[in-house]
């Protein structure tokens, strides 16, 4: 069996080797998810809640483990790391009312009575991506497992430390074996075989628009049901009559957070042209005193990127190749040099609407601002792009913040705000950014098909 080295980003120090699973042992995962999911959907709804809800207790009462992990494997910062851990326990909470909640109709019609059933689905595939493996991990799994389905789930092969913690925490919480089993193994072998392997009823991807394509064709060979979260390149649009201060001061959180690596980035800000250089002015001393180095520090808002390929995709949007700043370069932050895959704040001010910094996701602690002259140019530069995943509006004038952001082409989008997530509202994107909706009331429906049955009582 192969091994991979999972690294320290922080210091590029291998952590520990981790098993990869071969075709065989993922087949036999599944096979086992399979025969699970015969006991699993017939659990009382009240006890499928109730070993829900210990789960999710045994995640909180291991969070700061949980969290040290992400920073050593990630390295997210340790705020961000607790946050994660605390997600997949709300969600695993959130999701834990369902099944007792999950409720059908009875619809009138004539000579009977017809009932609506939510049935589960089967073993569903949950693949995921390195950038948050805890929580888009649980977007996954807890409505899955809420709704009667048995999980095989694949960490990125870069970070699935936290992942396996999870798989045993759940075993330790009473989640029956074969319930919920971590796979860890290449996209190549694993997560293909999530798509190919016909007990696995529904594949659940997030990571690259590319992959996920493969994964939608692959899925329609069988007709399986298939949830896409893709890349973003969203657009952060800033009125001429926002709170200019305290817009430039939340902008780079809401790019940089994560070092950049999210996909609900806002990797585009839009500025109306009459206070463009103003809100520049406002921008360049937050990005040059962000807080960049160690992930372990309580005050450091953002560590490293992810591994040494990242650290070089994001520098050629940066850097010409023979080394010297892009002529977009407006200016840098700070960050350690040495060890560790590090990589300072950065702002571009391109002047061609289609450079490659503002039609291509960066993922990484870069932002381009851009110019734009009233309502109408902003919606036409936000919309100029493939993806429409998320995206905030800076506005004082309520009707104009309702008016954008139903002219946004994006599923998730703030005013005065960058938050895009929430457990309990429904998560997911427009165009290339992906198909269906995670998180909130409705995701359930993502993991169950609706039986019609018809009793004649004539
Ligand atoms: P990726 O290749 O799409 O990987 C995402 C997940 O899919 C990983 O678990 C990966 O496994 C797996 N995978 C890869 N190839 C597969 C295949 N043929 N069949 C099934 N599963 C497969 O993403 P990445 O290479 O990590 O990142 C590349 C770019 O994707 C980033 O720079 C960023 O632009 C974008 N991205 C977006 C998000 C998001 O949240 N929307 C997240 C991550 C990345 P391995 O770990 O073995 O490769
Ligand atoms: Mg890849």
């Amino acid at each position: 069996m192969s091994t991979f080295t999972v690294l320290n980003p922080a210091t590029g120090n291998a952590i520990q080797d981790v098993a990869l699973a071969n075709v065989e042992t993922t087949d036999r995962a599944i096979e086992a998810a399979a025969k699970a999911f015969v006991a699993w959907r017939q659990v009382a709804p009240s006890d499928r809640a109730m070993l829900l809800r210990r789960f999710a207790t045994a995640v909180d009462n291991d969070l700061e483990n949980l969290a040290a992990m992400e920073v050593a494997n990630a390295g997210h910062t340790i705020g961000n790391a607790r946050w994660e851990a605390g997600n997949v326990r709300d969600v695993l909470t959130y999701y834990s009312a369902a099944p007792e909640r999950h409720t059908g109709l009875q619809i009138p019609v004539a000579g009977g009575v017809d009932l609506t059933f939510h049935e589960p689905l089967g073993v569903v595939g949950v693949i995921v991506p390195w950038n948050f493996p805890m929580p888009i991990a649980a977007w996954g799994f807890a409505p899955a497992l809420a709704a009667g389905n048995t999980v095989v789930l694949k960490p990125a092969e870069l970070t699935p430390l936290t992942a396996i913690r999870l798989g045993e925490l759940a075993r330790e919480a009473g989640i029956p074996e074969g319930v919920f089993t971590v796979i860890p193994g290449k996209g190549s072998v694993v997560g293909e075989r999530f798509v190919t392997h016909p007990a696995v009823r529904k594949v659940v991807f997030t990571g690259s628009t590319g992959v996920g394509k493969k994964i939608m064709a692959g899925c329609a060979e069988q007709v399986k049901r298939v949830t896409l979260e893709l890349g973003g390149k969203s657009a952060n649009i800033v009125f001429a009559d926002a709170d200019l201060e305290k817009a430039a001061a939340s902008a780079p959180g809401g790019v940089f957070d994560n070092a950049g690596q999210d996909c609900c980035a806002r990797s585009r800000i839009l500025v109306q042209r009459s206070v463009y250089d103003k809100f520049l002015g406002y921008l360049e001393p937050v990005v040059k005193n962000f807080r960049v180095g160690d992930p372990n520090d309580e005050n450091t808002q953002m560590g490293p990127l992810i591994s040494a390929g990242q650290r070089d995709t994001v520098s050629s949007f940066v850097f010409e190749a023979d080394g010297g700043a892009h002529p977009d370069m407006a200016f840098q932050g700070t960050a350690p040099d040495g060890q560790g895959f590090w990589f300072p704040p950065t702002v571009l001010t391109p002047s061609d609407p289609f450079a490659r910094s503002l039609q291509e996701e960066i993922f990484g602690p870069v932002v381009a601002v851009v110019p734009f002259e009233d309502e109408a140019d902003a919606l036409r530069i936000a919309n100029d792009s493939k993806f429409g995943l998320s995206g905030s509006i800076w506005t004082r004038d309520v009707g104009r913040a309702l008016r954008v952001s139903r002219g946004v082409e994006a599923g998730n989008l703030s005013v005065n705000s960058h938050s895009s997530v929430r457990y309990s509202t429904p998560f997911g994107g427009y165009k290339q950014s992906g198909l269906g909706r995670e998180l909130g009331p409705d995701a359930l429906d993502a993991f169950s098909e609706v039986k019609n049955v018809f009793i004649a009582t004539e």
